[in-house]
């Protein structure tokens, strides 16, 4: 064969996918090492480069044989998702646009306080579950973000704020599953991502210090407990179902009983009793936020160890709803406070970016089509908890 026609068909062969191990847990990683006949080891000093050094390129990680680093350039990738833009609030809050394969884009946010710094991590394109206030849901649904897109988040605001750096200060000490989607539709991504944030020698932060936020998923909640011990926040935002289903319109499927027991079950899974459920409650105007709604949480929420974070609407455009008045505020705050409960009142952050909580809405492309497979999963979740 003349060298010309060697070189024709070599390129017209088909480029094998690599494999991005910048998803993979460390024990995907020792498993994926051993399918490639090496010793399982590898994945400890492969994890720590890519998650605790910053290091995507396998030349640069030099405790690894010449031999081996060439095996896997010709097989694997660490890939992260693409920067767009990253935007700085006058009060320290950071937002990127993310553009994940498929040429959507999601948005993540970094909220920094005096003792703490949070990153808002999103776990899909979208979301279907369209609650009537959330800038998301009004984006429609796309798909899923992979184990890597999610993890990919936590790597890029760690490098943004020279974290990989020697000596670098650990910047991201919390991070809420609270951006972009419901996580427990995408419930194995979530948590193989969750796991890698927690695992030692990779980001090592507390299961305290990681939170997954549910509109109430419950099957999906019901399971949650069996693999993973991260806090958990509900987003109620609605005292009765009445309104709730309007507002949140999964609870027509789950309502705020099963929703509560759920949270329950979880936390009294962990062996830690003395972990609480954060409630969310996003306070609207003439909507959610008058003080029989107040008496109702009270009541509703008397048997779940819990603390309650209200949350002042952020408007966006075409929402329908207005924030709460700071008198109606006050008023439902104390409402709670003397029914027993720990009170936190979210503070608007990064207003100037619209990086405030509901407003993250990024750029879905072709949503339509999958908005259909979405609704056909929900409706298999139900079932699945019908034959259970
Ligand atoms: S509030 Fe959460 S669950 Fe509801 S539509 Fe928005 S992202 Fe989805």
């Amino acid at each position: 064969m003349s060298q010309e026609l060697a070189t024709t068909v070599a390129s017209e062969q088909p480029q094998k996918e690599k494999i991005n191990l910048l998803g993979f847990s460390a024990s995907r990683l020792a498993e994926f090492f051993e399918e490639i006949g090496e010793k399982r080891f590898r994945a400890t000093q492969v994890i720590k480069w890519i998650h605790q050094e910053g290091e995507c390129d396998f030349d640069a990680m030099t405790n690894i044989s010449k031999e081996l680093r060439a095996k896997l350039h010709d097989i694997a990738e660490v890939k992260l998702p693409e920067v767009v833009n990253c935007q700085d609030s006058v009060d320290g809050t950071r937002k990127w646009l993310i553009r994940v394969d498929g040429g959507s884009c999601i948005e993540m946010v970094y909220i920094p306080e005096r003792e703490r710094g949070t990153l808002c991590v999103s776990s899909q394109i979208g979301c279907a579950l369209d609650c009537s206030f959330c800038a998301t849901g009004k984006q429609g649904f796309n798909r899923d973000l992979t184990a890597a897109e999610i993890i990919g988040q936590l790597w890029i605001a760690a490098d943004s704020f020279g974290q990989f750096m020697p000596k670098g200060k650990r910047r991201v000490t919390n991070v809420v599953m609270m951006g972009m989607g419901e996580p427990l539709m995408n419930f194995d991504n979530v948590v193989a991502a969750m796991g890698i944030m927690l695992e030692d020698n990779a980001y090592g932060l507390s299961k305290r210090r990681v939170t997954l936020s549910t509109a109430g998923v419950v099957p999906q909640l019901d399971k949650l407990g069996d693999v993973s011990d991260v806090s958990l926040a509900i987003s109620l935002h609605a005292p009765n179902d009445e309104l709730r289903n309007q507002l949140v319109p999964i609870n027509r499927k789950y309502p705020l009983a099963q929703f509560i027991e759920s949270a329950k079950n979880y936390i009294e899974k962990m062996p830690d009793n003395r972990r609480k459920v954060t409630v969310e409650y996003t306070l609207m105007d003439q909507v959610n936020d008058r003080s029989v709604h107040a008496r109702e949480l009270v009541e509703l929420l008397k048997d779940l160890p819990c603390k309650i974070n209200l949350i002042p609407f952020n408007s966006f455009p075409g929402s329908g709803y207005k924030t709460v008045t700071n008198t109606a505020l006050d008023r439902f705050r104390d409402i709670l406070v003397a029914g027993g409960y720990t009170v936190m009142v979210r503070t608007t952050r990064g207003d100037d970016i619209a990086a405030a909580c509901g407003q993250l809405a990024g750029e879905v492309n072709d949503r339509t089509k999958r908005q259909a497979r979405y609704k056909k999963r929900l409706n298999e979740i139900e079932s699945l908890n019908i034959i259970e």
